[in-house]
């Protein structure tokens, strides 16, 4: 009997081969503290109605789940679903764990927060919870994501963060979040680091799961009540995979629905040009967790490529590795142009600008539907909105009408 996919990860974070405890012997004691503590919480109600009402009442919970009827009728295909996301408080679904994280911080008895960040979103959502519950906090944020992401950048400022830039490498996400792990090992005993995505050493990518699977709790409600069925396929976009992770898991068990990630394909699949992770791929260890990642001959490290800040990262979460192997998820990806092409028309045909990295998602759905019926539904996770992507899509798609 094969396992169950809802009941990994096992006690010390393995879902399969992958995922794990591979961190400094350091930061061991922090980690097991972090775990031993997040088990607790999980079964303590005072911690679970606070949270549940800070989400409702602060960010925003629930979200709707939104019919798009006229891009429904313009891809011809089956009826589309979008789980809006981008209507949470900070504009994206990261604030459903970096609120999760920040209770957890208080249990331990934490003053400060430290986070990493690409897109600067995670950034964001965390300065905000730490303003909300008066933490020091410092943001770890690749130079080169500063400039691209300049918005976020002072957004974070002004929530009182001191944002750091990091120079090293690339200059991006990968980079950052060693500066975080560096700060962490240093600083365990008053600081929490809160991570961003369902990556990184055990018990990061269940707690991260976990904060996240509100989202598929909602909309597996929401479906029931409005079309009184489980819709056919799920698709969501996947950077370390928390969007995707916290839509998925609550479908597991449903054989019926069928589930898709898409990673960034970049200028295409050639080395260093893209960030899918499963498209030539191979196992390895990157920042405490064993999975797929982006590798050379000797292991080293490549560089990767996305228009969108916050895919743009050389490993996926180690679940998405697992449920890949077992054949309940599908991978796959989207170039730069598509999602820019999904971004624009998104803008045009629903009046919503989605976020640059929730436009690989929409990207596959452009894909998907011409091969499923009327009488068919999709979910596609509307991870976030598209303030901060706007300077970037507008240098792109005028760029290419003047081309
Ligand atoms: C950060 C981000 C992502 C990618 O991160 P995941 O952990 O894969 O969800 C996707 N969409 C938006 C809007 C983001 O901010």
């Amino acid at each position: 009997m094969e396992t169950k996919p809802d009941t990994l990860p096992d006690a010390h974070g393995h879902f399969g081969t992958y995922g794990g405890m591979f961190v400094p012997e350091t930061l061991m004691a922090a980690l097991t503290e972090l775990a031993d503590e997040y088990g607790r919480a999980k079964k303590d109600d005072r911690f679970q109605s606070e949270l549940e009402g800070l989400l409702r009442e602060y960010c925003g919970r629930p979200t709707p789940l939104y019919f798009a009827e006229r891009w429904t009728e313009k891809l011809a295909g089956p009826k589309i679903y979008l789980k809006r996301e981008d209507l949470l408080h900070t504009g994206a679904h990261k604030i459903n764990n970096a609120l999760g994280q920040i209770l957890l911080a208080k249990r331990l008895g934490k003053s400060r927060i430290i986070a990493e960040t690409g897109a600067g979103q995670h950034g964001v959502a965390t300065a905000t919870v730490a303003a909300r519950f008066g933490m020091e906090c410092v943001i770890y944020m690749g130079a080169v994501d500063m400039e691209r992401q300049h918005l976020n950048v002072v957004r974070m400022q002004l929530l009182g963060a001191d944002v750091r830039a990091v120079t090293a490498g690339q200059a991006t996400l990968k980079e950052a979040v060693n500066e975080a792990m560096r700060d962490w090992v240093t600083n365990v005993r008053n600081t929490h680091y809160i991570l961003g995505s369902a990556l990184g050493s055990h018990p990061y990518p269940m707690m991260v799961r976990d904060f996240h699977r509100v989202i598929g709790r909602e909309a597996r409600a929401q479906i029931l009540e409005r079309e009184e069925r489980l819709p056919d396929a799920l698709v969501a976009c996947v950077g370390g995979g928390s969007n995707a992770i916290g839509l998925f898991h609550p479908f597991l068990g449903d054989e019926g629905v069928r589930m898709i990630g898409v990673e960034a394909g970049g200028h295409g699949i050639k080395e260093g040009e893209h960030a899918a992770r499963f498209q030539g791929g191979k196992l390895g260890v990157l920042q405490g967790t064993k999975t797929y990642l982006l590798a050379d001959e000797d292991g080293q490290i490549q560089l990767t490529h996305s228009v969108s800040a916050g895919l743009d990262y050389a490993a996926v979460g180690p679940e998405h590795a697992w449920l890949r192997d077992q054949g309940r998820v599908e991978y796959t990806y989207a170039t730069d142009d598509e999602a820019l092409a999904a971004f624009k028309e998104l803008c045009e045909v629903e009046g919503i600008i989605p976020a640059l990295e929730t436009a690989h998602g929409l990207a596959h759905m452009r894909k998907l539907a011409p091969e499923m019926g009327a009488d068919q539904i999709v979910i596609v996770n509307l991870s976030g909105r598209g303030d901060k992507d706007v300077e970037q899509a507008a240098k792109y798609l005028l760029g290419e009408e003047e081309a």
